[in-house]
């Protein structure tokens, strides 16, 4: 079954891994992943879309995001190559579509925090954005990538970023725990 879509058109070497997945099954989620995937690069993505991503995408190497294309919803995944250098892709787009099939919840906006009278939202934000990032590996680890996911979190701390969150997760998909939260997550723009 196809899942993921290859319309990178600056970088074409992604094709091997979008190949790869695509042969794999996905048993318990293949009933859930009936959008369709479109993976793009980050040049890609700011010579069609411009600011229609989320500007997020340049610390991180990967980003899901919903588009409407049309009258279809459909699920970007956008790759920022430069900082892939070195990493498993295989692993970066596994991790994004954890994001979409296995989310914890969604982050309080600000508009939710002021009508709700919500004081700690940044916490509970950052609380919920590293559940999310669990559920995300945690989707990789069961596809048989954890340790592909490790070597790339190792990699972004060699590059410095964010190690509080990056060693969390390090720490996550070491341990037995599980983070199955089987949440499809829903299309936000
Ligand atoms: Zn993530």
């Amino acid at each position: 079954m196809q899942y993921l879509y290859n319309n990178t058109v600056s970088n074409t070497n992604f094709a091997p891994y979008i190949e790869e997945i695509n042969a794999m099954e996905f048993e318990n989620h293949q009933d859930v992943i009936n959008d369709e995937i479109f993976i793009v690069t980050l040049a890609d993505a700011r010579a069609r879309l411009i600011n229609r991503f989320n500007p997020v995408i340049n610390n991180t190497s990967g980003h899901t995001q919903s588009l409407r294309l049309g009258e279809r919803d459909i699920y970007l995944i956008i790759i920022n190559e430069d900082l892939c250098v070195n990493m498993d892709i295989s692993a970066v787009i596994l991790h994004e579509m954890g994001h979409i099939v296995n989310e914890f919840g969604t982050e309080i906006t600000t508009l939710q925090a002021w009508k709700e009278k919500i004081l700690d939202s940044v916490d509970r934000n950052k609380e919920i954005k590293l559940r999310n990032e669990f559920g995300a590996d945690f989707f990789a680890k069961k596809c048989g990538y954890a340790e592909n996911i490790i070597q790339n979190l190792r990699n972004s701390l060699r590059q410095n970023y964010d190690d509080e969150e990056l060693n969390s997760r390090i720490l996550a998909l070491e341990s037995d725990e599980i983070f199955d939260f089987n949440n499809l997550r829903a299309h936000r723009y």
